[in-house]
């Protein structure tokens, strides 16, 4: 269960949470058009709370609503102010944030193109989404018998509500047999991502990630991984990978804004390296905490201080 706080913004209003409600003919409720973001808040060392990489989130919010037609009524400036006014508004000093646009009540039938759009902050604290042992110690993932839809099949650059249907069903999968995550492959049999982070594979000194050419979200995490990488002196290219690849991997570990980075330690049954969390993993993991949490400010460029 989420832990409630008190005001979800709606609308250009803070709400009551139990407030927060929405008609039942809810355009996306039905259809699943919308977008939506994944933020963290973090308490940093310094007793400062900042949020990571806050504009790149919201041009991402925008990006996918342009993808998906959704014409939204409140400007970038107006939906950071939100975003940090709900997490001022809620006290939080490290939280999960959720920007949701969706299209109201209206006309039923596909079109809905004159439906009202709203959009929502909400704001909740959350752990470590793969939990603190995977953090520490990998998660155990198996590759899906769903495929990642292609490129012209459901648009990957977007986070739009109803692309994740297939995340959830890759998801529900993997854990019914015991796993914690599910590895996807794109309809060329590539690995794609996971059903809500990127993926990255460590093999002989050198780290590998999908093209954003493909059938991936441009991660912001996986954006300041490669960043990070490059600093460290970390070779890293960005190419198709094979099935396989991930069988005779070093490491592999998954990047994304509730996962962090996340080492994995087995793919369908078999150990990945030594079948714990990886040097280099550990190396990036530690320097990707320290941009989020500090001491040190690797990238004062991806802090907005709340
Ligand atoms: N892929 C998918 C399908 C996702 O839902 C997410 C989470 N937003 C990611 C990758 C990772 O993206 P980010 O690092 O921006 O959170």
């Amino acid at each position: 269960m989420v832990d409630k706080v008190e005001k979800i913004w709606m609308d250009g209003e803070l709400v009551p949470w139990d407030e927060a409600r929405v008609h039942v003919l809810t355009h996306t409720l039905h259809y699943g058009l919308g977008a939506f973001e994944g933020i963290r808040c973090y308490a940093r060392d310094d007793g400062r709370s900042a949020v990571f990489r806050l504009p790149e989130h919201v041009d991402r919010l925008f990006q996918s609503a342009k993808i998906a037609d959704i014409a939204m009524r409140w400007t970038p400036a107006e939906v950071t102010e939100a975003c940090l006014q709900t997490i001022r508004e809620n006290k939080l000093d490290e939280c999960y944030l959720r920007p949701l646009a969706f299209v109201g009540a209206g006309a039923m039938g596909l079109y809905g193109r004159d439906n009202p759009i709203h959009l929502t902050i909400a704001a909740w604290r959350w752990g470590a989404y793969l939990g603190d042992d995977g953090l520490k110690n990998g998660i155990r993932a198996k590759v899906s018998s769903f495929t990642r839809p292609g490129v012209n099949i459901t648009m990957t650059k977007a986070k739009v509500v109803g692309n994740y249907v297939n995340s959830i069903l890759a998801k529900r999968e993997v854990v019914a047999c015991g796993y914690d995550e599910a590895i996807m492959l794109d309809p060329q049999g590539y690995v794609s991502e996971a059903s809500g982070e990127n993926i990255f594979v460590v093999r002989g000194g050198e780290v590998i990630t999908p093209p954003l050419g493909g059938s991936i979200l441009g991660g912001i995490t996986r954006d300041s991984v490669i960043t990070l990488c490059r600093e460290m002196g970390i070779p890293l290219v960005e190419r198709h990978i094979t099935r396989d690849e991930l069988y005779i991997a070093d490491e592999v570990f998954f990047s994304g804004t509730a996962a962090e980075v996340t080492p994995v330690r087995e793919v369908d049954e078999r150990a990945v390296g030594a079948g714990a969390r990886g040097p280099l993993t550990t190396r990036l993991q530690a320097r990707y905490f320290q941009a989020v949490r500090g001491p040190e400010e690797l990238h004062p460029e991806w802090l907005t201080f709340v």
